[in-house]
């Protein structure tokens, strides 16, 4: 959907994407993604425990973290100031010359590796593989778009004017890369960034940002902020030198921020309500598996996460694939972070009575196939629940809940089956397991999402490969997938070259 998308709200920039994605811009570059680290390995397993057991006592960031404070709106126009003024020689450089320092940055996450898992672990509860996984993703980022900022210099017939200043404001769910991506895409493209760091992960922030800055990215073009009350974050947000605000984060982040300021430039990645369907014709232990994985995988706290599966037809009745459901989940060990052999962390936002209510209670049809049980007194550490019976137009249905809930869902046929997903107001991620092209190709036309995958987990976007990117109100304003070809071509505007027309 990414030039369609862009060119409705856009149109002045129709031409110029249109342009590049029918072949401009060749697909083979020379990039190529970042390996994570393979546990198999004994010495890897070795490595992870070390890391592992310095993070129950980690203080990496603190520093950092105090010297961003801003203490009052004086200080905070003063660093923004500072961020336009170092902004005028970066928009200056080409392409190619901001490239060079990205791919700098790449190998300088790529050095802070252990830092990042470490820090991951002790303050947001990311397992060793989550959090490799998501340093691998930072590095990609960080390759990827040096060369689509070299694209940039190559349009042809138009010039490509970088905002001034880019603000960045990610959550604290993935605390490296979706702050990374955010900013190594605002700098690629040739803006200076203010980034404010998720409240809970503001170490993990400041060491993406130290990381960056080691790489010889100027502190004063990418100032990393803390802004101690809501008041500061409203002024950074309705500042009228801000081009652009990258955010992912809920819906009711978006509103609130529009709420700032009625005409903000926001490119928002939203909340998600995301169901994988399975039809009879699946490969069964592979959709368990694969539920399982996108349901539980960071005790269910990504926006992309699974949290219904949808039965059609006989699938409902099928003790084997259900088995293995049971199966794959009641074997998840749950614990904390800190611990290796932990698969899935803990909950990081007990507080929130939703994710609580949807742990404990049940609605009129429904009952437990998997019951969560609370394993500790702080409330954070639940073991995974899946809950049967889940009616269309129902809470559990239509409400985002964060956390380790899966609700399965029984419809007639695959048309009722897309009918229930496209029900929810969201459209982030979505599945099909299915091994009939008929049905493909049905889901395909119909099913409203921005992340479509088939007969594989619905967690875990890949750059360049898997973009990634939402519809509905998974999307909040203008923008295309992050990840993808387009991406740096919204964060700037378009002037005609004089005399190339
Ligand atoms: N990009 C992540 C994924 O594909 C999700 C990001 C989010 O939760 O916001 O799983």
């Amino acid at each position: 959907h990414d030039a369609e998308t862009a060119a409705d709200d856009d149109p002045q920039l129709t031409g110029v994407l249109l342009g590049i994605t029918r072949g401009s811009v060749p697909t083979h570059s020379t990039f190529h993604n970042e390996p994570d680290t393979d546990p198999s390995l004994p010495a890897n397993r070795a490595w992870g425990r070390r890391i592992l057991a310095r993070a129950d006592a980690s203080v990496l960031g603190t520093e950092t973290v105090e010297a961003a404070a801003v203490a009052d709106e004086a200080a905070l126009n003063t660093i923004i100031d500072g961020v336009l003024e170092a902004g005028n020689a970066w928009g200056q450089k080409t392409g190619a010359e901001r490239a060079a320092v990205l791919h700098r940055a790449a190998l300088a996450l790529a050095a802070n590796r252990d830092r990042l898992i470490e820090v991951m672990a002790s303050e947001c509860g990311k397992t060793i593989a989550e959090g490799d996984a998501e340093v691998s993703e930072a590095i990609d980022f960080a390759n990827y778009y040096a060369e689509r900022a070299k694209d940039l210099d190559r349009v042809q017939g138009a010039i490509f004017v970088p905002s001034k200043l880019i603000v960045v404001t990610p959550p604290w769910n993935f605390p490296t890369a979706i702050p990374a991506g955010g900013v190594l895409a605002a700098l690629a493209s040739g803006a200076g960034v203010v980034i404010k760091p998720a409240a809970v992960a503001q170490r993990t922030g400041a060491i993406v940002v130290e990381a960056l800055w080691e790489a010889g990215i100027p502190r004063e073009l990418l100032a990393l902020v803390n802004l101690p009350d809501r008041d500061l974050g409203a002024k950074l947000i309705a500042h009228p030198a801000v081009n652009r605000v990258i955010l992912t984060g809920g819906y009711e982040t978006a509103e609130l921020f529009r709420s700032f300021r009625h005409d903000l430039p926001l490119l928002a990645e939203t909340s998600g309500k995301n169901a994988i369907i399975v039809t009879p014709s699946a490969d069964f232990d592979l959709a368990a598996a694969d539920v399982v994985k996108s349901a539980f995988g960071h005790a269910g706290q990504k926006c992309s996460a699974a949290s219904l599966v949808i039965l059609v037809g006989s699938v409902a009745k099928s003790e084997r694939f259900l088995g293995q459901l049971v199966d794959a989940a009641t074997s998840i060990k749950v614990g904390p972070a800190s611990d290796p052999v932990t698969q899935m962390g803990p909950i990081m936002m007990p507080a929130d009575g939703k994710l609580l209510h949807a742990l404990t209670t049940l609605g009129a049809e429904e009952q437990w196939l998997v019951e969560p049980r609370q394993l500790d007194e702080t409330g954070k550490l639940w073991s995974p629940g899946i809950r049967t019976g889940v009616t269309p137009g129902s809470y559990f249905h239509l409400t985002e809940f964060f956390g380790p809930v899966l609700g399965v869902m029984h419809a007639r046929n695959l048309e009722e089956a897309i009918r229930f997903q496209n029900a929810v107001d969201f459209g982030l991620t979505t599945g099909l397991h299915s091994l009939d092209a008929d049905e493909l190709a049905l889901w395909v036309d119909t099913i409203e999402a921005g992340n479509l995958y088939v007969n594989r987990g619905i967690t875990g976007a890949i750059v360049q490969r898997q973009p990634f990117g939402g519809w509905k109100r998974s999307a909040v304003g203008a923008g295309t997938k992050a990840g993808g070809p387009n991406y740096l071509l919204g964060l700037g505007s378009w002037v005609n070259e004089p005399g190339r027309n």
